[in-house]
């Protein structure tokens, strides 16, 4: 490495232990139960693109193939349409850093070796702890963790997945929680004293936040619904009638906004998923701007902002701006578009006071894919924080800071996380 002023903050950003502001990384459990894994199956959002291009999964894909090499086939002709995609260029990234690819691409000359490599590495009971604390150097993964799992403390902190709260209409999602809770609902006033139970229940063992990612199913538009307006529509569902989407959405707002309250109240951040879905999502509907009614009405609740809302990453940083209730959370970014990822937070460091840009959060499931997401990441930050010296008369000084309050101090403030030691 040389020593220019990219290269010094590379560096630096190397040296950073760093925290994973959301994460999906399958527990060192489930890894070893699915171990040893293989070149076909360390895939993380590649799996779209595949999805994309052949209209199947590749589990479906790879279906009739009797050998690696015959899966081989089928991944190199979705690779000759689809290799230019960051989502590949993440697969690659993981090769080169750690299973000893040198070339620029996987190859006929060249995939059995890397797969091989995985196989190996992935069955070694000291391979996922190494990746994790001494290769990747996390301090926690702020972990998604559904309703009523658990999770691995010397790995990750807990986020709680809030979704089925807002299924609660449904008799199934209902009884699930009344089982769980020893309670029942006979009104909403009972059922949200039920959710702050659960959360309360959560935050008691460790968990630092809430998080919805109803961007993908609904519109992020929602409003403070009168309590009475909220009774009856539950009302209703509790009699067994049928609700309209009109009834659901209203049902759905007052919980949100009571999550919201409760959030603050409680002391937790509301992680909010914003921006990028899947094939065929309705984009719109995840435009971070649908939330500023929730904001407005919980000034004393701290929300982290997924995503970059991208492709709503000037509107999500206008959000910064003005809110300063809003973190910028930069989760999933760099292996959605490491140029407007880039483009993203040259912008931001602009308009948003730096304690509350998260600057990295991993979103894959597998360990490998969070070193190699990481090492996307502080390429952009270093390529970003140079250019802001170099052009936008942005100190040395305040750089280098910006490397440690984006990768680790912000977070640890937000999240009060404790050093892992
Ligand atoms: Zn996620």
């Amino acid at each position: 490495m040389g020593d220019s002023l990219r290269d010094r903050l590379l560096a630096e950003l190397q040296s950073i232990r760093t925290v994973d502001c959301h994460s999906h990384t399958t527990s060192s459990k489930g890894y070893y139960e699915a171990a040893p894994i293989d070149v076909f199956r360390l895939m993380t959002y590649f799996e779209r693109d595949f999805q994309g291009t052949l209209g199947m999964s590749s589990n479906e894909a790879y279906v009739d193939c009797q050998s690696d090499a015959d899966k081989w086939q089928v991944l190199k002709g979705v690779l000759e349409r689809t290799r230019n995609v960051s989502y590949w260029r993440h697969n690659i990234v993981t090769y080169q850093a750690l299973f000893g690819l040198e070339d620029g691409e996987l190859t006929d000359a060249n995939w059995s070796a890397v797969n091989e490599a995985i196989k190996q590495h992935s069955a070694d009971p000291a391979w996922y702890g190494a990746v994790t604390h001494e290769i990747a150097d996390i301090e926690t993964q702020m972990l998604n963790v559904p309703w009523f799992q658990d999770w691995e403390p010397e790995y990750f902190t807990a986020i709680l997945r809030m979704e089925p709260a807002l299924d609660l209409h449904n008799p199934e999602t209902r009884a699930l929680l009344e089982g769980r809770l020893n309670r029942e609902f006979g009104s909403l006033w009972q059922l949200k004293e039920g959710l702050a139970e659960l959360v309360s229940s959560y935050k008691t063992r460790g968990s630092r936040g809430i998080k919805l990612a109803h961007a993908y199913s609904r519109t992020l538009h929602s409003e403070d619904v009168p309590e009475d307006v909220a009774t009856a529509v539950f009302a209703r569902a509790l009699a067994g009638q049928p609700l309209s989407g009109e009834e659901i959405k209203q049902l759905q707002d007052h919980i949100i906004f009571f999550l919201a309250r409760i959030a603050g109240e409680m002391d937790l951040v509301f992680d909010i998923h914003t921006g990028v879905q899947s094939n065929w999502g309705t984009i719109p509907e995840s435009d971070p701007l649908h939330l500023i009614p929730l904001l407005q009405a919980n000034k004393g609740t701290r929300f982290s902002l997924y995503h970059a809302g991208y492709p709503y990453s000037r509107e999500i940083g206008m959000l910064g701006k003005h809110y300063p209730n809003v973190w910028l959370n930069m989760a999933w970014t760099y292996v959605v578009t490491m140029e407007g990822t880039r483009q993203s937070l040259n912008e931001w460091i602009d308009l948003v006071p730096g304690y509350r840009i998260l600057g990295f959060g991993s979103d894959v499931g597998w360990p490998e894919m969070v070193y190699s997401h990481l090492i996307m990441a502080r390429s952009c930050i270093a390529d970003v924080l140079a250019l802001k010296v170099e052009r936008d008369f942005i100190s040395e000084e305040c750089a280098f800071d910006l490397c440690h309050k984006m990768m680790r101090d912000n977070a640890m403030e937000l999240y009060s996380v404790e050093p892992r030691g």
